[in-house]
């Protein structure tokens, strides 16, 4: 059986069972458009979410557009809330990410995690598109994970990079226009960058941290190391935004 038809029945199966309670999760990279394209031919009307953190580059913006005009879909733009980011700007400056792991996190919390985790707490499932070759922090990931909550489906767990670009080439999706100028991961705008030749897929993400998991907290959780100092940085965020 081929990976297209594996992954089609991942597919079509999640939808059978979580019905319009599945929704899909992507930043519009190449698998993400992949699982958007299979889960669009066979349930059309399945949300489609995005995370608008507020540092996306501009032609993350295009890339929506093409999808939106492709499709005839309207893609869900999840933003943080206003308050937060604001309690967080002037507490720890609007480049915090710059200064620490340790803000980097807390920035992703903010921007990312936190607004993420309460729109999915509305629906039983959502699709993701990881893979299990991007990384080691993605070596073992399960291409449906059922001990999180809401579950997650990954449809291209074990796919390969080549699989990812067979599939787009024969189905003429569209790329995100940074591929174009050397990026081989797309994420906010001050935080990625284009790779050079023999760099890792995700070596673009925060480059400037060489010791840390290129993860912003939506898959997996921050080491161990940096959780209570971020703990403590979103607790005085909130507090502020409760005066
Ligand atoms: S990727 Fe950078 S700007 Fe975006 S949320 Fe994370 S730290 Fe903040």
């Amino acid at each position: 059986m081929s990976q297209t038809t594996t992954a089609v029945q991942v597919v079509e199966s999640a939808l059978r069972e979580f019905g319009p309670s599945v929704a899909i999760l992507t930043s519009f990279q190449r698998e993400g458009v992949v699982i958007l394209d299979m889960v669009m031919k066979a349930a059309p009307n399945t949300p489609v979410l995005t995370i608008d953190t507020g540092r996306l580059p501009q032609a993350t913006f295009r890339m929506i557009d093409a999808i939106e005009q492709r499709y005839s879909i309207r893609v869900e733009h999840i933003r943080p809330d206003p308050a937060e980011v604001a309690s967080m700007v002037a507490t720890q400056g609007i480049d915090l990410f710059r200064d620490s792991y340790a803000q980097r996190v807390l920035c992703c919390q903010v921007r990312k995690v936190r607004p993420l985790a309460k729109r999915l707490s509305t629906v039983a499932a959502f699709f993701a598109g990881l893979r299990r070759s991007q990384s080691e922090s993605r070596a073992d990931i399960e291409v449906i994970d059922r001990s999180s909550s809401p579950v997650k489906i990954c449809p291209l767990a074990d796919w390969s990079h080549n699989d990812v670009l067979s599939y787009i080439a024969a189905n003429q999706l569209p790329e995100h226009p940074l591929y174009a100028a050397g990026y081989t991961s797309i994420g906010c705008d001050p935080c990625t960058r284009a790779v050079t030749a023999g760099e890792d897929e995700r070596a673009g993400r925060w480059w400037w941290e060489t010791d840390e998991a290129k993860e912003c907290g939506l898959h997996f959780t921050p080491e161990g190391k940096v959780e209570r100092t971020v703990d403590v940085l979103l607790r005085e965020i909130l507090e502020r935004t409760a005066v």
